[in-house]
């Protein structure tokens, strides 16, 4: 039986965990909320007391952090000295592309395989097994990643070498963000030509406006029956995680010369409508920022 240590039980890592542990096999999990690991434990993993006693016997090492800073003290501080240097090393987290660099040198010069792995889906597809992966790593060690990370994913694709990962994360994104809110800006605009904006949706789904955004996760209510539009936009993939990875994005092209200003306004727009009280709510609902429709401070409740 196949030896995971799984650290990060948090909304996506919880489910990642229990999709290892539910294919047959032996998943050690460690958090640091008490909650989390109970959580886990009751989706057939087993409690680690710390990072050490869960990466002490693993075959498999895979983490789902917060954030660069979380992955770089974890590596350093707890797996790279208590994990077998046979381990091979996953980090699902969406992190910066210097952090994820740093790291793969790290394990690298300590003997280990590693492999950044970002992922796209949100909670429902780590919870029904069904993210699609981006991973940086060496060619050779691309066959053993693939089959570390099969019970959690539809679909896993090789970026490139160490850190092509979250590039591949970090441009998806942005291309994400952006095509949100041009949706959004149509939407508002069509409803105030007179134009009903679900007519609007089925003309340009068929039209050269065509995108995932209007299309699949439409952020006007009705015609995609699945999007968080339907529900009040909670749930689904909130704005300060896509604040997030636009700031990732919008750090990785200053750092390489890129120009990317239309990422900018977006960064801009979602971190208006965070400050607004949109932080905790689908990134689509910038949709009701855009038609003017946000109470006032004093009446909002989050
Ligand atoms: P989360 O905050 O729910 O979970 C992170 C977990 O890490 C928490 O349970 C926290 O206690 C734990 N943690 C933090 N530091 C730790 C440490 N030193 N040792 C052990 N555990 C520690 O976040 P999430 O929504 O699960 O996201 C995790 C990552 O996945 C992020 O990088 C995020 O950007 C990315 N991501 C999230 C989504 C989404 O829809 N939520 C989608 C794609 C990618």
């Amino acid at each position: 039986m196949t030896r995971v240590a799984f650290i990060g039980l948090g909304n996506m890592g919880g489910g990642m965990a229990a999709n290892q542990a539910k294919s047959g096999r032996e998943v050690m999990a460690f958090d640091l909320s008490p909650a989390a690991v109970e959580r886990a434990a009751g989706a057939g993993c087993r409690r680690a007391g710390s990072i050490a006693d869960a990466v002490s016997a693993a075959e498999v090492v895979i983490t789902m952090l917060p954030a660069g800073p979380h992955v770089r003290s974890v590596y350093a501080e707890h797996i790279l000295p208590n994990a077998p240097p046979t381990a091979l090393l996953i980090d699902c987290s969406t992190i910066d592309v210097d952090s994820a660099r740093a790291v793969a040198a790290q394990a690298k010069a300590a003997g280990f395989r590693f492999a950044d792995a970002p992922v796209s889906g949100g909670v429902a597809a780590a919870d029904a097994g069904t993210l699609a992966f981006m991973v940086g790593c060496d060619e050779a060690d691309f066959a053993a990643v693939e089959d570390a990370i099969r019970p959690m994913s539809r679909a896993t694709i090789r970026a490139g070498d160490h850190g092509a990962g979250q590039a591949a994360k970090i441009c998806n994104n942005m291309v994400l963000g952006i095509s949100m809110i041009g949706v959004c800006e149509a939407l508002a605009l069509a409803e105030k030509l007179g134009l009903d904006p679900v007519k609007f949706h089925e003309i340009s789904s068929q039209s050269s406006g065509q995108c995932w955004s209007l299309t699949s996760y439409c952020p006007w209510p009705g015609p995609v029956p699945a999007a968080p539009s339907n529900r009040g936009y909670e749930g689904g993939f909130a704005t300060a995680m896509m604040l997030k990875d636009l700031k990732l994005a919008q750090d990785a092209a200053a750092k390489a010369g890129a120009a990317a200003p239309l990422g900018a306004a977006a960064e801009g727009l979602y971190a208006l409508f965070d400050r607004l009280g949109g932080g905790g709510k689908d990134f689509s609902g910038i949709l009701e920022m855009l038609r003017g429709n946000l109470p006032p401070a004093q009446q909002r409740t989050s």
